[in-house]
C-alpha cells in the first residue's frame, strides 16, 4: 500500500508546492513510485511538473475525481521522469468546496478516490491548499501522515498552532491513524540571524519532529517550475536539489518496513550523505 502523505500549511508561499514536487522527484529517482496529487485550485505543482493547461481543457482533473464524476485512474498523467505521476488540478476545484458542502461524507470524498490507485504507489503526496477549508480537511482524511514546510522567517510559528489544532480534531473526528510525518525548515538563508533564530526556536519546541534537512533558499528551486520541471532535472548539482534528496533520504529512512533489514537506502544511490551542516552552513548563492 502507498504512503500518503499530505503537505500542509495554511500560510501562503512557505514552500508547500516547490517541497511537494522536489520531494516526489527525489523519491521518484530512488525508484519509488510516486503520485503527486494536486490539490489546490491554483495548480502550481501541475504547471511545475510541466502538465499543459490547454492540453487539460478536455481531460479530466482532480476535481472530477473528487466530485465523483471520473475515477482518480483517468486523472493521472505520467511526467518526464518514469516513476513520477501527477493528478493535475485546476480553477474548477476552487468550485468542489461550494459543491461538497451539502454532499454525504464530504471529508471523505479524496479517500475514497485514493482508495482506488493506493497499492500502485510507494509514496502518494499531496499538495494542499493555503487554507484549512474542506479541501485540506479531505487532504488530511485521506493521508497517512502530514508534513508541515515552515519558512525559516519571524511569524513561521503563527498560524501552526492552527494547523496542529485542525489536525487533532481529524484525529478525533475522521482519521485518528493520521502522523506526524514531520515539520521541514524552507528558505533558509544563513546570513540571516532571524533565520538561525527560527531553526533554533522550532528544532527546541518540536525537537525530533524536525527534519534534520533544512532546505535553503536557492534560485534554482524557484527558477525550475517556470521550466515545468523539477530541479533534479534542472541543475541537479544545486544546493536546492541536494537539499530535496536529502529530505528524501530522511523520508525512507523513516518510512522503512521495520521488520526487514535496511536494503532501502542502497536503492538510493544518487543520495549524498545527511545534509545536517550543509543545510544549517548554506547561504543563498544561486547554485
Ligand atoms: P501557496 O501557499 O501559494 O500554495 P506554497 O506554500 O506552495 O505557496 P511555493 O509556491 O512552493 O509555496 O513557494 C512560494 C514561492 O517561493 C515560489 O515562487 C517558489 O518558487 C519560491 N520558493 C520556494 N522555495 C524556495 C527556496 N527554497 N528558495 C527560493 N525560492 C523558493
Ligand atoms: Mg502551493
Amino acid at each position: 500500500m502507498g504512503k500518503v502523505i499530505a503537505l500542509s500549511n495554511q500560510k501562503g508561499g512557505v514552500g508547500k508546492t516547490t517541497t511537494t514536487v522536489n520531494l516526489a522527484a527525489s523519491l521518484a529517482i530512488a525508484e519509488k513510485r510516486v503520485l503527486l496529487i494536486d490539490f489546490d485550485p491554483q495548480g502550481n505543482a501541475s504547471s511545475a511538473l510541466g502538465v499543459d493547461r490547454n492540453a487539460m481543457k478536455d481531460r479530466p482533473t482532480v476535481y472530477h475525481a473528487l466530485i465523483g464524476q471520473a475515477p482518480l485512474s483517468q486523472v493521472i498523467v505520467p511526467t518526464e521522469m518514469e516513476c513520477l505521476f501527477v493528478a493535475p488540478s485546476d480553477g474548477d476545484l476552487a468550485g468542489a468546496e461550494i459543491e461538497l458542502v451539502s454532499a454525504f461524507a464530504r471529508e471523505a470524498k479524496l479517500k475514497a478516490a485514493v482508495a482506488e490507485i493506493k497499492d500502485q504507489y510507494d509514496f502518494i503526496l499531496i499538495d494542499c491548499p493555503p487554507s484549512l477549508g474542506l479541501l485540506t480537511v479531505n487532504a488530511l482524511n485521506a493521508a497517512d501522515s502530514f508534513l508541515v514546510p515552515l519558512q525559516c522567517e519571524y511569524f513561521a510559528l503563527e498560524g501552526l498552532s492552527q494547523l496542529l489544532h485542525t489536525v487533532s480534531l481529524i484525529r478525533q473526528s475522521l482519521n485518528p491513524k493520521l502522523e506526524e510525518e514531520g515539520i521541514l525548515l524552507t528558505m533558509f538563508d544563513g546570513r540571516n540571524n532571524l533565520a538561525n533564530e527560527v531553526v533554533k526556536e522550532v528544532r527546541t519546541h518540536f525537537s525530533n519532529q524536525v527534519f534534520e534537512t533544512v532546505i535553503p533558499r536557492n534560485v534554482r528551486l524557484s527558477e525550475c517550475s517556470s521550466f515545468g520541471k523539477p530541479v533534479l532535472l534542472y541543475d541537479i548539482d544545486s544546493k536546492g536539489c541536494l537539499a530535496y534528496l536529502n529530505l528524501a533520504k530522511e523520508v525512507l529512512a523513516r518510512n522503512q518496513p521495520k521488520t526487514q533489514a535496511q536494503p532501502g537506502l542502497s536503492a538510493a544511490p544518487v543520495l549524498p550523505p545527511p545534509a545536517q551542516s550543509a543545510s544549517v552552513s548554506v547561504a543563498a548563492d544561486p547554485r
